[in-house]
């Protein structure tokens, strides 16, 4: 049996919005991850608060969900046993608390009784990837410059907020007396402030020092990409969490490959005797070289397609082919004894253009379609 609505935000069925409103705020201040994290049923309780708060702050929905109950949102489109997923509750923060969380800076989530939980700033960091790199995949050492607390730091209840982290401001209105509740200034909703701190440490207790982060970077990332290492920003002063630590990729162009999705293409150059006798050639790939045989015979504009030898998926779905182009190369100029060989040729059947269909270009395909 679902829970309902109303009793897991604790209101009465003829909340008004706003009583509705108030009442999910409170839940997800008390049961959000970053106050409580590894604690399974607090994050249960805090899917089950948006949930419905989803439902219960729409008027469409909640009037459906007071007629028909769970029923109403059975089957498709519906929460009927999936539920919400975590970014989906953080996108809806956006009206409630008016981007308060995860944002940088002296910011972060709100803690219980109004106090903050104070989160760094993120760090950004752009790494540049041979095509290889991204092929395969890759771990990369980072060094980056942290803001870290500085040893010796000591902190004391704010004064301006008594550790509340917020200060209550009465004004006078045409309604009357109101009430209004705003971070505190001095410690930034903290509820903390710093009491002695060491020299050469900021205003904050941090200090700076560099540091070496061990990325791994899954193979098929795309340049302008943005990976994510948790709590490996600047540290928050006191008992705060650390920032995030951004890197953005930056892809490097290959000598001789091309990128196309999971795809990558090579242009073959290919001497005219040897697209008659026949070869093998050399060939770079993102594994290293690979020797390719050349069939005897073989046009200009074939397309040889090595399965596999392209770049490993992102999402983990198999891998891309290498498309090897071949381009048979002419000679601009010849000597004496080698134009009088191809004077010979040109006489000869043999030398005179008869494509296979397989050969045929794509105009000649669609022609022969229509005829
Ligand atoms: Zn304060």
């Amino acid at each position: 049996m679902k829970e309902d609505f109303y009793d897991i935000l604790g209101v009465s069925k003829d909340a008004s919005a706003a009583e509705i409103k108030k009442a999910y705020r409170k839940m997800a201040l008390r049961y959000h991850p970053d106050k409580n994290p590894d604690d399974k049923e607090a994050e249960e309780k805090f899917k089950k608060a948006a949930e419905a708060y989803e439902v219960l702050s729409d008027a469409d929905k909640k009037a459906r969900y007071d007629q028909f109950g769970h029923q109403a949102f059975e089957g498709a489109g519906g929460f009927g046993g999936g539920g919400m997923n975590m970014d989906d509750i953080f996108s809806q923060f956006g009206d409630i608390f008016g981007g308060a969380f995860g944002g940088g800076g002296f910011g972060g989530g709100f803690g219980s009784g109004g106090r903050r939980v104070v989160k760094g700033s993120n760090l950004r960091i752009r790494v540049k990837l041979t095509l290889e790199d991204v092929a395969n995949g890759v771990e990369k050492k980072i060094k980056v410059k942290r803001k870290v607390q500085a040893e010796g730091v000591t902190y004391k209840t704010c004064s301006t907020c008594n550790g509340q982290g917020q200060v209550t401001r009465v004004t006078n209105t045409i309604l009357g007396r109101m009430q209004t509740a705003s971070a505190c200034p001095t410690c930034g909703g903290a509820g903390q402030s710093i009491d002695k701190r060491p020299d050469g440490s900021d205003a904050q207790g941090l200090i700076s020092k560099e540091e070496t982060v061990s990325v791994k970077i899954p193979a098929g990332v795309v340049d302008g990409m943005q990976l994510k290492v948790t709590g490996k920003g600047n540290s928050a002063p006191g008992n705060g969490i650390a920032g995030d630590l951004l890197v953005a990729i930056q892809e490097e162009n290959h000598e001789t490959l091309k990128r196309e999705g999971d795809n990558l293409h090579y242009d073959l150059y290919v001497s005219l005797p040897d697209a008659v006798l026949g070869s093998s050639m050399e060939i770079d790939t993102v594994s290293g070289k690979v020797r390719i045989k050349i069939e005897p015979g073989v046009q200009s504009g074939k397309i040889l397609r090595l399965r596999g030898k392209g770049i490993t998926s992102i999402n983990g779905y198999g891998k891309g082919d290498l498309l090897v182009h071949v381009n048979v190369w002419t000679p601009k100029t010849l000597n004496k004894k080698q134009k009088e060989f191809f004077e010979t040729m040109r006489e000869d059947e043999h030398f005179q253009p008869k494509p296979e269909s397989s050969d045929k270009s794509f105009f000649e395909k669609v022609k022969d379609m229509f005829s």
